[in-house]
């Protein structure tokens, strides 16, 4: 069965890269009939971050591509937080030092800033490794005794790895195909640390294990860690997942990743909700207190880095489309630009998706703000006439407020225009055809409104110019006959009144 994981670092807000990663396990697991695992990886004290678990939650659920598995939902193979596994963790890595693939270090830190400051006055780089761990202190270098007392004495020491030292590895990368990897390259990295925790590295692939993760998919950032968990799945016997190393998604212009300063700068938000810094206030943009739909967000992540090959074209896809195309197959290597401007093309496309009541809901909920009482049908009836021409909700506001509020100023370049000298006699004439008009429906008025312009022989201009401005305030806006049977016959009447003042 396939099983995939989300193993976020509860370290700040998740950023839409990181949703990107959640979203395709969850599109490959739903697509196989897989479970999708989320693990809160927080073995790191020192960077664990108040709220952020539950900010990664709430992003997930918001984007509708909630977990199968993890924090709060056991599916036997819990607790789902490592900070609650970590009684787990040592064993594994003393199985390790048994097998001759990890040993005791007990190098202080000052030791070794010594010696990365003493190799960088040669010109060279400090790795702990092959070439010089029997230099160092630990367990390869110093006698047997030696280490007993230093344990025994409780003396400070990490676990490292024992990287091979002369060895051509081959990976093997669902998306980027084979590589190969000289050891000599990789450091004996930390397995666990003096704090008593295990690092990363070490609780990632003991959990995977343990979890039964099938296929490990994630982003390109930790591709140079692969060669050393292939080799640690070796080391331990187990079978090693698939993996599948997402590309970066890059800044607008196309030159390295995306960050948080790009959206800072260019006015578009690089988290799905909004975050305050716990420790600073500071207050980030989300994407839904933005105003925008789940579904656009989702929509363009997916094709952050995926299309449906074959030459298809598509790119509106709900998530059940999504599932049902998706493939690894079609992840691309490169990386691939943000698109701010896209993003709002797919809100539009959503929100014309939303029924007229759905954002009326919504938009009831603005207009409540602005103190504005108006019955779910009247508001309803006006998204119906202005939604079209809407991104967000809160565009209806501009595109139609006079549907709410008389117009407080006419637009100065349309008044010079539209009001000339006869127009005042012809605003009271359609006063006098509105009071006789009983059925205030727009087809009724246009009707009537129509005939007596034919009648007249005046220009239709004359007439519906100064009627729409008497209603809008502006040259904008849908049909005037629309808007006056929307806010009614009383109004309609007052505001041309007002308007001729
Ligand atoms: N905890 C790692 C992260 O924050 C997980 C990387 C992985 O998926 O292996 O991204």
């Amino acid at each position: 069965k396939v099983r995939v994981r989300f193993a976020p670092s509860p370290t700040g807000p998740l950023h839409i890269g990181g949703v990107r990663t959640a979203l395709f396990n969850y599109l490959y697991a739903k697509k196989h009939n897989g479970d999708f695992v989320l693990r809160i990886e927080d073995t790191d004290q020192a960077r664990y971050v108040e709220g952020a678990e539950d900010y990664i939650i709430n992003s997930l659920n918001w984007c509708n591509i909630p977990y199968d598995e993890g924090p709060g939902k056991d599916g036997g193979f819990g607790p789902y937080r490592q900070s609650e596994r970590q009684h787990l963790y040592r064993e594994y890595a003393d199985e390790l030092i048994a097998s001759g693939n990890a040993y005791y270090a007990f190098d202080t830190s000052e030791e070794l800033e010594h010696h990365r400051q003493d190799h960088e006055a040669k010109g060279k780089t400090f790795i702990y490794n092959w070439h010089n761990r029997l230099k160092l202190k630990n367990s390869l270098s110093l006698s047997k005794e030696e280490v007993q007392q230093k344990l025994d004495s409780g003396e400070a020491y990490v676990i490292r790895f024992k990287a091979p030292e002369n060895e051509s590895i081959h990976l093997e990368d669902e998306i980027r195909g084979k590589m190969v990897i000289e050891s000599q390259v990789l450091d004996d990295k930390v397995l666990f640390k003096s704090d008593g925790m295990p690092t990363y590295h070490l609780a990632n692939i003991v959990d995977d294990h343990l979890m039964e993760i099938t296929h490990v998919i994630r982003g390109e950032e930790w591709l140079p860690s692969l060669a050393l968990h292939v080799l640690l799945y070796r080391a331990f016997n187990w079978k090693a997942p698939k993996f599948a190393h997402l590309p970066l998604i890059l800044k607008p212009q196309g030159k390295g990743k995306l960050s948080k300063r790009d959206g800072d700068k260019m006015g578009f938000p690089v988290f799905p909700l909004q975050w305050k810094d716990p420790k600073t206030g500071e207050i980030s943009a989300g994407y839904r207190e933005d105003g925008y739909l789940p579904e656009a967000v989702v929509n363009m992540l997916a094709l952050l880095g995926w299309n449906e090959g074959g030459g298809s074209e598509q790119e509106i896809y709900s998530l059940e489309e999504l599932v049902n195309a998706f493939s690894l197959e079609h992840v691309s290597k490169g990386g691939s630009k943000f698109d701010p401007e896209k993003t709002k093309w797919f809100q539009h496309h959503y929100l014309q998706e939303r029924s007229d009541k759905e954002v009326a809901e919504d938009f009831k909920n603005f207009l409540q703000k602005k103190d504005l009482q108006f019955s779910d049908e009247y508001i309803t009836k006006v998204v119906g006439l202005l939604k079209e021409r809407a991104t967000f909700v809160n565009d209806l506001w501009e595109l139609g407020s006079y549907f709410f509020v008389s117009p407080g100023n006419y637009d100065e370049k349309a008044s010079k225009k539209v009001w000339k000298e006869d127009t005042s006699q012809i605003v009271d004439q359609i006063i006098e055809i509105l009071k006789g008009t009983e059925d205030f429906s727009a087809a009724n008025l246009q009707d009537r409104v129509k005939s007596w312009i034919t009648s007249e022989g005046i220009g239709f201009g004359k007439v519906m110019q100064p009627f729409r401005l008497s209603l809008v305030g502006a040259m904008q806006g849908p049909d005037v006959f629309e808007i006056a049977a929307a806010i009614g016959k009383e109004e309609t009447i007052a505001r041309l009144l007002k308007a001729k003042e």
